[in-house]
């Protein structure tokens, strides 16, 4: 199909930002994704919450792309602002991603499936896709798997680590309504607030009595009442967006153990199954939910929300004490908060406290001239519950792109990318890295 100097698989946004760095910093962009918009979870699973840990003055957090989406929302009103974050507006964001895409000369590629890799010793040469237009080969000279499932790496070889699938993150087919009366609704929800601590099992051992948009009661009754079957599916709603046309629009209720991400019949069944809760979850909030009365299904995702798969074996891994103790590394490509979400832990950053995420983490082992991007870099489970959020996917995808277009420029392996000149450009793009 094509030949590219820096090739980005999935258009999350880990990819995205991946794309938009390498652009930026020169490099001929291709940025390939299987479904027909950009944005990964946010406009597929309709996730409009990039920083929603955002609460307190002290929280910092490294700015650069990932800040920048949210900004681009609110520039065009397509935000609801809380505290000090932007819920973005996730159907307008497929907009945005367009606009962002086209603007920094990015080739863009949808309804395009990558299904291997070429391979020329250890080293990446490029990629096959499947497509409408058949089967064909995008050549490239740095490529940048951003496929959350690390599924380019896995291919190429890298070593990957998954959990069975019964310790994996529950998956979700969200959904939003319509018809909410919705000052009705926030007078319910705000005249009992939950706190991350009325979680239960996801609030782990560090309990946060901070606000949350957590919703419990409406799906409580209809369990009791025999409405939704007593299974080990949870139906437990955080709520993340409303307009003033009585809209809820993000409502990511369901949440189904026990499926392989990678395992094409799992993924089939989960969005069956995840239909059918959700059906059940819209009749619980008709009528147990004040102001959702008379609303109706309007959207589910267009996908199934995935949490945590691969992970791919990095030039270093990334753990618990290091997201935990602040740590400091000296090939940092950003920074992120002391938040974690997942894996049954919650902490909040409301201290000012924060790690930085080293370049290691999105350098596979084995093969070179790949970088990888999002919640598929390397580390621990706990580590992951840090690493998957959205900003910290733009952290490692910006830090990927601008990696992959200063190797290029200097024509030198990833492996061997001038560190200080990408912590440059990185600052230059508006990252904080220290
Ligand atoms: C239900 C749910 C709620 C969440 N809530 C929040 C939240 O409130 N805040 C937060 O920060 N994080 C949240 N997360 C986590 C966060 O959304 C994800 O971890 C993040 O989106 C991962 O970004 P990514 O770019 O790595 O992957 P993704 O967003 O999954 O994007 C990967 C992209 O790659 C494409 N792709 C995959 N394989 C291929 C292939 N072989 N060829 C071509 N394209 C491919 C996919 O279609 C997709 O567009 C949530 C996750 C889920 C599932």
């Amino acid at each position: 199909m094509a030949e590219t100097d820096v090739l980005v698989i999935g258009g999350g946004p880990g990819g995205m930002s991946a794309a938009l760095a390498a652009a930026r910093t020169g490099a001929e962009t291709m940025l390939v994704e299987r479904y027909g918009c950009f944005g990964g979870v946010i406009t597929q699973s309709m996730i409009g919450t990039l920083a929603w840990y955002r609460s307190n003055a002290c929280t910092v957090d490294a700015g650069g792309i990932g800040v920048e989406f949210e900004q681009r929302a609110k520039a065009m009103g397509a935000s609801l602002s809380i505290f000090l974050y932007e819920v973005v507006d996730t159907e307008v964001f497929k907009f945005i991603a367009d606009q962002m895409i086209q603007a920094a000369g990015i080739i863009p590629v949808l309804h395009c499936m990558t299904v291997d890799v070429i391979m020329e010793g250890s080293t990446i040469k490029g990629v096959v896709t499947e497509s409408k237009s058949g089967r064909q080969a995008i050549l490239a000279k740095r490529v940048i798997d951003a496929t959350g499932d690390a599924d380019i790496a896995y291919r190429a070889g890298v070593p990957c680590l998954m959990d069975p699938k019964n310790k994996l993150e529950e998956v979700s087919v969200n959904f939003g309504c319509s018809g909410v009366d919705i000052d009705k609704f926030l007078n319910y929800t705000l005249s009992k607030p939950s706190s991350i601590a009325d979680w239960g099992e996801d609030s782990g051992e560090k309990e946060s009595g901070e606000f949350s948009t957590f919703l419990l009661e409406p799906f409580k009754k209809a369990r009791e009442a025999g409405e939704i079957p007593d299974t080990s599916t949870r139906v437990q709603s955080y709520w993340g967006n409303f307009t003033d046309a009585g809209e809820v629009t993000s409502l990511n209720a369901i949440h189904m153990p026990d499926i392989d991400p990678t395992d094409v019949r799992d993924l089939t069944k989960a969005e069956i199954e995840g239909r059918q809760y959700v059906m059940w979850a819209v009749e619980a909030l008709k009528k147990y939910t004040p102001g959702f009365e008379k609303a109706r299904l309007r959207t589910m995702g267009a996908s199934l929300g995935v949490r945590e798969s691969r992970k791919i074996e990095g030039a270093y891994n990334i753990t618990e004490d290091d997201v935990l103790h602040q740590a400091k590394f000296d090939d940092s490509i950003g920074i992120f908060p002391e938040f974690l979400d997942g894996n049954h832990i919650a902490v909040m950053p409301s201290t000012g406290r924060y790690f930085q995420v080293p370049y290691g983490i999105i350098l596979p082992q084995k093969v070179e001239n790949l970088l990888v991007a999002g919640r598929c870099v390397a580390g621990d489970k706990v580590s992951h519950a840090a690493t998957r959020q959205m900003m910290c996917c733009t952290v490692t995808g910006q830090g990927a792109g601008v990696a992959a277009a200063v190797s290029l420029k200097d024509n030198v392996p990833c492996s061997r990318v001038n560190i200080a000149e990408v912590q440059k450009v990185l600052k230059k793009q508006g990252v904080r890295i220290a």
